[in-house]
Parts: structure tokens; sequence; C-alpha cells
């Protein structure tokens, strides 16, 4: 309530709040994570971190061509990621023009026109490319793919290339398809839930109801993270008045500190025992999977001393995760970023695919397959075909409907946009929502590759570092946010989503928008294609723009799942998209079969004096919007240069709690990455493992360094080394002051211990 009665006022808090993940109202903008059926759902659908998504965009705070005059380029790139948020909502058209150090208002039709203008006098279309964020909804997903795809290319870069590509690449190499099998309900009849690499507290708070009924109800709950997060511990449940006044529930029943990048060792000692104990579904594996013996075969030949050298167990540790699986009838695995962004992640998620198939847990209630979705969106933007990759039979569908042939060549990832702009492949770089610049990898690279393009241009709610990292000539255009009513000229229209468990389903704003010159993502990506493009496709781009049920129209003819699309989403609660493993134990493989996948077990080669480092949020922070400056249930406040380190490790490094550090990441392109003036905190991570917060860790993540087959960056482990620091301490909230001139102790409100006595 304190961030949303500061930032919109009671009123504005009441109308917000009360319409957040309603059936009539709009969805949460923060996490994907799915909403109860209808007749479940409370009269408060909210977490914390859901009302503060909310209280950002609704903010009363406005930017305007006055802050513009009065902030250059050079002032905003000075400014931290938080101060940028706090300045408000974008209320017009800015641009600046080349040469000039100052964004200036535009008009929207001549927006249009100079974007068209920088695309059309390409060389090639890709020479451009066109990035998503996931909180894009459907229909602008689906028009932006298009508009992309009749310019020419496939540059179709989002950011599930930075989260969960490893996720989809796994399982559509695995089961035929790259989204998760489970569904809420699912957690009301589990044995056993595992929840590995994920910090539900934080990331998908309402989660955490799903697993206190779970555990109401009998079932296990196996935390595996190299941090033990309080979400995961004790969940007081703010929905019940058990949760407000009693101890709150207990939530993992076991908790494995497993070292960073060590699951991958940890789910083969699993599989090893699993195997050993004959614990097999034997009528599914049978029946429906290909590979079983060659995977067999692998696991045994792996040594026990391997394994648990390579995840930081013991191998009774693991034989109490093991012995947790062979008793669960039904057990659904749960995972995020803590397995998609590293060097091996596909290997480790097709370990967990390769124990759910071992257990039959696929097909059947209270079991299955569940990467958990960061951003809201983000699946369904993947489903409207945004991706670079597309599949021959989505262009084809796409192409048949408008009469037009799609470039099968695949496009650039996030990745390789980057690299192309580095080295000046790509000219012109266009953001769907987001903040590319911070949320890639490799900061100081990533900046010299946007700062050197022609153009770029961002399509945003609010202003943040990407504004100020910017091409020779940068646009903003400033849109609706999801809680403001969308009014095109057929009338007031309502958007769809696809959350992490294949649930599509209607938003509708209902607020004044921040500014009467805003306009919806929609018709921003009509205007640009209209503008470009011309009349060479048969696309009436105004029309579409003036009634989304046209767009949806399309979608149904093109997009599998779809069928009826308009009718069955305006059902209370929306529709579940086919899942062919979840509804029959279909796989669409290359075999017809779910597959085992052999992958050899690839351990990070770490020197004595290297650490290595998971970037992660604060519990005020998502993705790289910042809230705020806490992080209570790590018992920070007031900062966020933080490193987390193992006390032992802190002392033999030869440092002390509380030191500042300069964090160095080694990498063999002999580039000096480093991240200055960061308080050493001494937290309970595993020996080896420290962890501190993203965007500002981010220029330690090597461009280069990313995971097999996905290319997503290795965000969760990174080999860094630490030296005093003689750097001046940096002010999260702003440039001003250094942090110990905050309360003169040199603590600046670091609270010692953290209130957890870990
Ligand atoms: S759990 Fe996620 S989607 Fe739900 S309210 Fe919280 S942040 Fe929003």
């Amino acid at each position: 309530m304190k961030q949303a009665v500061s930032q919109m006022g009671v009123t504005r808090t009441t109308r917000t709040l009360s319409r957040i993940n309603q059936p009539d109202g709009f969805d949460c903008m923060s996490c994907a994570w799915p909403d109860p059926d209808p007749e479940h759902r409370h009269s408060a659908e909210f977490c914390e971190n859901g009302a503060k998504a909310v209280a950002e965009e609704a903010t009363k705070e406005r930017v305007g061509r006055d802050f513009f005059r009065a902030y250059s380029i050079a002032d905003l790139s000075d400014k931290s990621e938080y101060w940028l948020g706090k300045q408000g909502r974008l209320t017009e058209p800015m641009v600046k023009r080349s040469g000039s150090q100052h964004y200036e208002p535009i008009a929207w039709e001549d927006a249009f026109t100079l974007i068209a203008t920088h695309l059309t006098e390409l060389v090639t279309p890709d020479e451009a490319t066109f990035y998503t964020s996931g909180r894009a909804s459907n229909e602008a997903a689906f028009l932006y793919q298009l508009f992309v795809r009749m310019l020419g290319t496939n540059n179709l870069p989002d950011c599930s290339n930075m989260c969960h590509e490893s996720s989809g690449v796994a399982l559509i190499d695995s089961i035929g398809i790259g989204k998760g099998s489970v569904s809420l309900l699912d957690f009301y009849s589990a044995d056993l839930i595992v929840v590995a690499g994920q910090n539900p507290g934080t990331n998908h708070p309402r989660m955490l109801s799903a697993l206190e009924a779970a555990k109401r109800r009998g079932a296990r709950i196996l935390s595996i993270n190299p941090l033990l997060e309080a979400g995961t511990s004790n969940f007081h449940n703010p929905q019940n008045m058990r949760g407000m006044i009693g101890k709150g529930t207990d939530l993992a029943d076991l908790h494995l500190p497993v070292k960073v990048n060590g699951d991958h060792a940890l789910f083969l000692g699993i599989g090893k025992l699993l195997l050993e104990w004959r614990a097999i579904d034997a009528d599914f594996t049978d029946a429906y999977t290909v590979g079983l013996e060659e995977w067999a075969e692998h696991v045994g030949r792996l040594s026990w001393s391997t394994l648990t050298n390579a995840c930081g167990l013991s191998l009774e540790e693991i034989e109490s995760a093991a012995r947790m699986v062979s008793n669960s009838r039904a057990t659904i695995w749960c995972w995020a970023m803590g397995l998609t962004q590293h060097h091996n992640s596909v290997a480790t998620i097709r370990e967990v695919v390769n124990l759910a198939l071992l257990r039959g847990d696929l097909g059947k209630a209270g079991a299955g397959l569940c990467p958990v979705r960061g951003h809201s969106n983000v699946q369904g933007d993947r489903t409207m075909g945004v991706w670079e990759k597309a599949p021959g039979w989505f262009l084809d569908s796409l192409g048949a409907e408008f009469s037009f042939k799609p470039s099968p060549h695949h496009g650039f990832d996030a990745v390789e946009s980057i690299e192309a702009m580095h080295d000046g492949r790509v000219s012109v770089f266009i953001g769907l929502g987001g903040n590319f610049a911070h949320a890639a990898p490799d900061t100081g690279y990533t900046t010299e590759a946007l700062r050197s393009t022609k153009l770029t241009v961002q399509i945003s709610t609010k202003l943040n570092r990407s504004h100020a990292v910017c091409g020779d000539t940068a646009i903003i255009l400033p849109t609706l946010g999801r809680t403001e009513l969308d009014m095109q000229s057929t009338g007031p229209q309502m958007i769809t989503v696809e959350d992490s468990m294949s649930v599509v389903h209607a938003s509708r704003g209902r607020l004044r928008p921040a500014s009467d010159s805003l306009r919806s993502e929609v018709a921003i990506i009509c205007g640009i294609a209209a503008a470009t493009l011309g009349d060479r496709h048969d696309v009436d781009w105004g029309a579409l723009a003036g009634d989304y049920s046209l767009i949806r129209r399309h979608i149904a003819s093109v997009v599998p799942g779809f069928e009826h699309f308009e009718e069955r989403v305006l059902r209370p609660g929306g529709f579940v998209l086919p899942h062919p493993p979840r509804d029959s134990r279909t796989f669409e493989t290359a075999s017809g079969r779910a597959e085992f996948g052999v992958s050899q077990l690839a351990t990070l080669e770490v020197e004595p004096g290297q650490l290595v480092l998971q970037t992660l949020r604060s519990h005020d922070q998502f993705n790289t919007t910042i809230y705020g400056l806490n992080d209570r249930y790590r018992g920070i406040h007031n900062g966020r240069r933080v490193l987390f380190m193992n006390r032992a490790d802190i002392s033999n490094l030869g440092f002390k709690a509380g030191d500042v550090v300069d964090i160095h990441a080694a990498w063999r392109d002999g580039r000096d990455r480093c991240a200055p003036a960061f308080r050493l905190v001494a937290y309970n991570t595993p020996r080896g493992s420290v962890a501190a917060y993203y965007p500002e860790t981010n220029p330690l993540i090597p461009i280069g360094s990313t995971a097999e087959h996905s290319n997503t960056p290795t965000s969760k482990s990174v080999i860094v080394t630490l030296s005093l620091s003689s750097a001046a301490p940096i002010r999260d909230d702003d440039r001003g002051p250094a942090l110990d001139e905050l309360d003169g102790t040199g603590t600046s409100g670091l609270v010692w211990p953290p209130a957890s006595g870990r």
C-alpha cells in the first residue's frame, strides 16, 4: 500500500488494485503466474510486487518536454535506473536529432515518417532489428512480427532470448513443444513440487499461495537453490488470517543449497538413484518414450565423487531428494532463471525432463513440467510469432493469410543483434517495450553497439536507461499502459495475453491515459507499418488499429489453438491452448515419442581465487525496473551495490564483511569488465558462489558467454575475481553524494547482521 498510495493516491489505488487480475479487469503487467479460475479469485487478486508494478505504471508523475529540455542525454546517462524510473510516465513523442544532445517534441506522423525513411533507406531489411519485451500484448506482437516479416527480415529478438530460451530448446527437443505442461489445478493434486533455480517469493509471489495450498493438502516441496530464500522457507499468506497473525506455513520440506551451476550434476545424481532403485514408471517409459537405455548407461558411468563435487552436495542430501521423488505419485518440476542462464542450461533442463519421463510425470493430474515465465506475456509473444527462428509451418501459414512470402532465413536473436549493431551490420534498433540497454548482457559493449546505430526507437511507458543509450537519431514513442482505457475508432479495445500455463485471457484498462497524446502499442505499430510499407501489401493497418477483433480474426487463421478466438476469450478466464503431451501424451518430436537426452556433464573451470557469480533481482525490482532500494527478505536496505558472499570465502580471500570491492570478470577476449564499488555482505551462499543484483552486474557478463544451443547469456554463472575498491562509492538513487556519506557509519543503512541471522 505504501508504494501504491505514494505514487497513485488513495482513489487511483483503490480503482486499480480492485481491478488487477479480475475477469473483467486488466492483467498484471509483471510476472506470468496464472490467475485462479474466476470463481476462485480473491477480491484482492494480486501480490505485493503486482501492486508495485501497477503503482509504477499508474503513477501521477509525468515526464514531458520541459524535463527533456532540462536533462541532456549525458545527464540521463549518469542517472541510476531507480532515479529514471521514478521520473514518471512519458507523455508525448520525442526525437533526439542527429548531433543534438536533447530530446525535443515531434508529431506522431512525423515520427512515423522519419522511421520509415530510415527503414526504406536500408540496403537490406536485415540491417534493422526489432526487439520485443514480454509486456507486449498478443495483438501488438502479432502485428509487429507481421510488419517486420513484410519488411523482409526475421530479426525479431525478444526478452525470451535472455531468459527461458534454454527451456524452449530443451522442451522442443524432448517433448515436441517449448511450453510447460501443468495447470494451476495440478498444484492442488501434486504429491511433490520441485522448485529449482527459482525465487518465487520475489519473482512469482502468488505461487506461494499455490504452494501453501498444496502443502496444506499434504504435498511435499523440494527447494533447489544456492540461496535459501525466505519465500520457500516460511510464508505468511496475507490472504488469510492465519497467515497474517499466525506462524505462517513452512514450505520447503528439503532445501538443497546446490552450488552455482551444480544443478545438472544434482539431477544426474537423482536419476542415478532412481534407476538403481528401479523407481521407474515403466508403463509410461515403454509406451511413450525412446532413449532410456542410452541415458541409463550414461548415468551409470558417472561416479558419485564426480557428481557430489560438481553439485557441492553430499550423497545423503541427493538421496533425500531422490527419495522424495521416488515416493511421489505425481511430481511438478518448476524452474526459472537459476537453470536457464548457464552455458550448460539446455543440458540441465533436459535432465529435469529425463527425470519427469522416468517418473511418467506428463499427461497426468498433479504432475508435469513448469518453466515459470518471468514476464506477463513473454509466452504469448512467442506464440504470436515473435521468434527469430520461427518454424516453416508458421511462416507458411502467415504468408498464406496475407499473400506474401516471409523470408525463410533465421534472424538475429538478442545477442546476435548486439554483435551486429557493434560491428555495423545493423544500424536501426526498434524496441517494443523493455529496457534493452540494461536488460542485455555486457553493458559496456551493448552501450557501444546501440550508440553506433543510425536510429533507435523505443516504444515505452516510462523513462529508462535505453532512452539515454541511443543511436545518432533517437525516437521515444509513449504508449498506453495495461491499466489505461484503450479507446480506438470502434470504441474501447481489449487486449489478450497468455500466461505461463498457456491460458489466454483478456485484459481491459479503464484509467484515463497518462496523457491524451499517448497511443496504444497496436496503433503505434500500425502507424510505423503504414508509413514504411505504404501499399506494398494488402493490409488495412488503420482498420486493424481501430478494431482489435480484426487482428484476432487473423490470429485465429494463422496460429493453431486460436480457433473461435473472439468468442472463447470473451468467456470469463479465457481458454487454455492445446499441449499435446499434457492433453494426450502425444509428442511431436523427431521420433514421435518423448525423448530421453544424453548430455555430457560439463563443469565450470574455476581457478583458485576465482568465484562464480549469479546475478539476481532484489525484492524491490522487476527485471530492470527498480521499485525501491530495499531487499528486505535478504536484510538489505537503502542500497543495491552489495555482493552476497560466504563468510569463510570473505576471510580466505583476505577481505572482511563491509569492505567495498570491485568485481572483475575473467573472459577470453581480454576485455576488462569491471563492476565497481560493491559492499561485501556475509551471506549463506555455498562456498565459491557469490550473488549480486542486475543490471548493476550486467557489465560483467561477456557478450560471447552464452548457453549452448539457446545462446542465452550466462547471467547466472560468471567467473569473477575481487579487488579492494578505490572507486568513489556509487549512490543508487541518483549520482549525488557518495554512499557512506549517507549516515557516516560507512554501513549506509545496511543492517548488520541481516535480520534473518543468516
Ligand atoms: S504473482 Fe506475478 S502476476 Fe500475480 S500479481 Fe504478483 S507479480 Fe503480478
